[in-house]
């Protein structure tokens, strides 16, 4: 079985999606982090964010399996990965890596579990079960912040909010893969609860419609 789940930053919606995947046995890919790893090796080598060439060249050597974890999650490369994200030469060649991935889980695997942005709408949009997770930007912003605050008691609250509201303005309007609710999701909104219930709504909605 094939689930997809879309969502804003700062939704809950990996912490749920890593759940689900545990109780359904599924394989899981936060597709977030191909994003991520295409931002942080421009940084890294310097390349500007409008060197759609470049960026594209990135995107084209990123491997779901060697992705290095560590630098991925920075505020500039957040910033960056929705930036690049609206780039469709980039989106391109990320999608056949996400697609890849949801076509051939583990073996032991009962299927295969993507969050991002577009999972439902372009990555498998035939996936058995779509769940869109959504909360308030403010507490979006909330959340986000206190976890950068254990890196860095110094970052300001207001800045991380403009920084997600700007991130939330790009992912939703952009022309290639905007994020969007469609008529065939579950829209859980976390805004007022734990991971627990938003997991168990998510866990009893799939169960419900499974046979
Ligand atoms: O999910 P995460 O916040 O780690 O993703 C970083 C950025 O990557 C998002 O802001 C979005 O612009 C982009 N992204 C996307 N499509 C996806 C996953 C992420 O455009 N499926």
């Amino acid at each position: 079985m094939i689930v997809a789940i879309d969502g804003p930053a700062g939704s809950g919606k990996g912490t749920i999606s890593k759940k689900l995947a545990e109780y359904f046995n599924l394989s899981y890919l936060d597709t977030g982090i191909l994003y991520r790893a295409v931002a942080l090796q421009m940084l890294t080598e310097g390349i500007n964010e409008k060197d759609c060439r470049s960026a594209k060249k990135v995107a084209r050597q990123v491997s779901i399996t060697s992705i290095d974890h560590s630098g991925i999650r920075t505020r500039a490369v957040s910033d960056l990965a929705s930036k690049i994200a609206t780039i469709s030469s980039v989106r391109k060649e990320l999608l056949t890596r996400q697609r890849r991935f949801a076509q051939n889980p583990d073996p032991d695997k009962d299927g295969a579990i993507l969050d991002g942005r577009d999972i439902g709408t372009v990555v498998c949009p035939n996936a058995d079960f779509k769940l869109f997770i959504m909360a308030e930007l403010e507490i979006r912003a909330k959340r986000r912040w206190k976890e950068l605050l254990q890196s860095d008691p110094t970052v300001i609250y207001s800045e991380v909010l403009e920084e997600m509201r700007s991130r939330d303005e790009r992912d939703t309007n952009r022309k290639d893969a905007p994020l969007v609710v469609t008529s065939d999701a579950m829209v859980i909104d976390t805004s007022n609860k734990s991971i627990d219930v938003s997991f168990n709504e998510a866990k009893n909605w799939i169960l419900s419609r499974r046979f």
